[in-house]
């Protein structure tokens, strides 16, 4: 008797349990709602500020022709005729010592975000289990520090730059920030790197092995993990991509300023433990969110894009974070 009396106690103690459970669970879904909500209006005016920012070098510089007053005439080519006449005195740096620096003056403004974002406002990981904890600056030494990132990114850019190997247009000064231009480099960049990319995976044999599996190692990557890879994965994925797209859209620089900060800040920005608050408006016209390269990074065999997801919706290998079980997709 006492022992079923205990038997019951103990099914109702659980009984109890699971009821305080559910009413715990759903006052902090309530509270997690209201917390987002509340979180929208700073967070929306970080993600404001930081896309502006990413251009904002070659957007003030080109405002009212600024760099005219900035920069000595002597130190640049405003047309590609000049360019032309005047290469064989060599080739000038400005463009290529400002586009170096607009993608760190683009890094600065997004890891100010990043910064406000993870330590003073709500934020939901993407996976369930959570993002790994880790020192801010461990974080921003390991990734400033990767020779496969911005090292070899440099290394490419200086070359091309001084070698004259970059097409004629590149070294004009003439004209503003094309947005047709940017976005057809932008496009074209990631179907390249989209074909690279899965031919690097095709079979998981040796070329897998060699150039990119050390970045799969991260199956729940955080964004200071981007340029985490191997020199053979960025020569095939990063390097060969741009070579190519230099080749087809002919722009000037402040086009190719603006397209080179934006490509390797979104390539960062994906990367992110957790959602960022344009993702959900993003992912209704198929620009590449951090959910949608979690899902690589997680499952290896969808989303092979980056900044757009048309190629994978093309080719069939498109799969939305929201249909992923071991990610919290109710909030991304
Ligand atoms: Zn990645
Ligand atoms: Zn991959």
């Amino acid at each position: 008797m006492s022992a079923e009396k205990y038997k019951l106690g103990v099914g109702n103690k659980t009984m109890a349990t699971k009821e305080v459970e559910t009413v715990v669970s759903k006052v902090v879904e309530k509270d997690m709602t209201t917390a987002l909500k509340s979180n929208s209006t700073s967070t929306l005016l970080c993600s404001m500020l930081v896309w502006p920012g990413i251009i904002a070098l070659p957007l003030v510089l080109t405002y009212n022709d600024n760099y005219k007053n900035v920069f000595n005439r002597a130190w640049y080519d405003e047309s590609v005729n000049e360019y032309i006449d005047t290469k064989a005195n060599g080739i000038k740096p400005l463009g290529l010592t400002l586009g170096l620096l607009a993608v760190v003056v683009g890094q600065i403004f997004m890891l100010f975000y990043f910064i406000i974002k993870k330590y003073l406002t709500v934020n939901i990981d993407i996976q369930k289990t959570g993002a790994r904890e880790y020192n801010l600056m461990e974080g921003v030494r390991t990734h400033l520090a990767q020779p496969e990132g911005f090292i070899m990114l440099g290394g490419y850019l200086i070359g091309t730059w001084m070698a004259g190997l970059m097409p004629t247009s590149y070294y004009s000064f003439q004209g503003g920030i094309n947005v047709k231009h940017v976005i057809m480099q932008l496009l074209l960049q990631d179907f390249i790197q989209y074909i690279m990319h899965r031919l690097e995976h095709v079979g998981k044999g040796l070329i897998y092995e060699v150039t990119h599996k050390p970045h799969h190692h991260f199956t729940n990557p955080r964004i200071f993990d981007a340029f985490n890879g191997s020199i053979a994965d960025t020569f095939c994925m990063i390097l060969i991509p741009l070579f190519i797209t230099k080749e087809i859209v002919h722009c000037n620089v402040w086009s190719y300023m603006a397209f080179g900060s934006l490509y390797a800040n979104w390539l960062t920005l994906i990367h992110a433990e957790f959602t960022h608050p344009w993702d959900r408006y993003f992912r209704y016209i198929g620009f590449g969110t951090a959910g949608d390269h979690h899902v690589h990074h997680k499952l290896f065999k969808y989303n092979f894009g980056h900044l757009f997801m048309y190629w994978d919706i093309l080719f069939q290998t498109y799969k939305s974070p929201t249909k992923v079980s071991v990610f919290n997709n109710e909030y991304i």
